[in-house]
């Protein structure tokens, strides 16, 4: 006997990966993912590097293959509250939190206009607000509304049900528990930036103009809380001036101990959104080494050569708000002129490094995790997919996906 069904825990890039590779060649996937969405991280970025083309053209063609493929069946607003068996043969107890919202949804949005209660949006960083009843984002997959209940006013209110034409909201939708048998897990549960509040040498979050690369990117994006456009938060003015500071949190042994691969490009990435909308502004990146792997030196000498963007070897120690004007000074010591530099910014972008989701979240099962959380499974049938594992890219994240996929097979098989 073998069981051909496989368990991929997370629908951002990784996991949606594995699943279609397992599912297009025969094999039954469950995807289980913890928002109201699918498509992870990668949903939020602005652009992708180097191409600097948008996210959703990828996503959406996995979107097209998970709606084609009969083989997968994804859980939303979901998480796995336990696992028994072995190898081949794991039962799973996965609880899934009500959406309050059916499949009747067409996403008019004529429930959001009448709900009087709002919410800090975390799709954005906090940096605006939805209703209680929102669409998580414009390219939401599914395109459902969903209500937070932490939010929703409650006593009684009925609104959005009120306003809605489809009957598709149910308030009184309740958390259901849902058992899979399956042979092999995937566990894609992917990666947060890393928590800004252990840096207290750079304000640890509490100065308004030192924002994570991860919320310029939703400041980048067109559908993000600015329109795209890159502002101070503080003030919502121009920026005339900004630093971005490599190795936030990473290479460091008391944050995260490994280079998170990615922030550099980011970084030069996100030098160009700056380029784009403020030709005139000086951009000033510290760094400790610059690191772009293969092709990707193409990206940085390209960006390297651009007029207005100064490359300063030398990791900044410090940074200190004016607590009038809410500019940022950077204290960094430049390797190359041996001087101490003390430099003042509009906005500071800290390239924060990749933490695993598993540093903070530990999973309901038997699995090895290394120093910094990630992890490193020597458990028989379940595996690590993509960031989870190990900092990565997008594209190698989709190549580490599939290989996994193979892996997950196999352990149906040998079970
Ligand atoms: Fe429209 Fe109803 Fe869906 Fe709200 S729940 S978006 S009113 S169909
Ligand atoms: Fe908003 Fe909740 Fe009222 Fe619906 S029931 S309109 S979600 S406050």
């Amino acid at each position: 006997m073998t069981n051909k069904s496989i368990l991929v825990v997370g629908g951002g890039i990784s996991g949606l990966t594995t699943a279609v590779e397992a599912a297009e060649v025969g094999y039954q996937v469950y995807i289980v993912e913890k928002n109201p969405y699918l498509g992870g991280k990668v949903a939020q970025i602005n652009q992708y590097f180097p191409k600097l083309c948008p996210p959703n053209c990828g996503l959406e063609i996995n979107f097209q293959r998970i709606k084609k493929n009969p083989n997968i069946k994804f859980f939303t607003l979901a998480e796995v509250e336990k696992v028994s068996g072995q190898e081949g043969d794991f039962t799973v107890s996965v609880k899934q939190n009500p959406r309050y919202i059916n499949d009747n949804c067409t996403g008019c949005g004529k429930c959001s206009d009448e709900c009087p209660a709002e919410r800090s949006n975390p799709f954005n960083y906090g940096l605006d607000k939805t209703k209680a009843v929102y669409l998580p984002h414009e390219f939401a997959f599914p395109m459902q509304y969903v209500i937070d209940p932490e939010a929703c006013a409650g006593n009684g209110c009925t609104k959005c049900a009120d306003a809605c034409t489809y009957n598709a909201i149910d308030l009184s939708m309740e958390a259901k528990t849902i058992e899979l048998n399956v042979g092999a897990i995937v566990v894609a549960t992917g990666w947060n930036s890393y928590d800004v509040t252990k840096l207290s040498y750079y304000g640890g979050g509490k100065y308004a103009n030192v924002i994570t690369n991860t919320v310029m990117e939703r400041m980048a994006a067109v559908n993000g809380p600015t329109q795209g456009k890159i502002v101070r938060p503080s003030d919502g003015k121009e920026i005339s001036n900004i630093a971005f500071i490599q190795c936030a949190g990473s290479r460091d042994e008391n944050h995260l101990s490994c280079c998170s691969t990615v922030c550099c490009m980011a970084s030069l990435k996100q030098a160009t959104y700056v380029r784009e909308q403020y030709p005139d502004a000086k951009i000033s990146i510290f760094y400790i080494d610059i690191r772009t792997r293969g092709k990707h030196e193409d990206f940085f000498n390209k960006v390297q050569d651009e007029t207005n963007i100064t490359l300063i070897k030398g990791k900044a120690g410090e940074l200190i708000e004016d607590p009038e004007t809410k500019d940022i000074t950077v204290i960094a010591e430049d390797q190359m002129s041996q001087r101490l530099l003390q430099e003042k910014f509009d906005l500071v972008v800290l390239a924060t490094g990749m933490a695993p989701a598993t540093a903070e979240t530990k999973l309901p099962f038997e699995i090895d995790y290394d120093q910094d959380g990630f992890v490193a499974s020597n458990t028989p049938g379940i595996y690590g997919a993509g960031c989870v594992k190990s900092p990565m890219d997008v594209s190698s994240s989709v190549k580490d996906a599939t290989a996994t996929a193979l892996k997950a097979i196999q352990s149906t098989v040998r079970g």
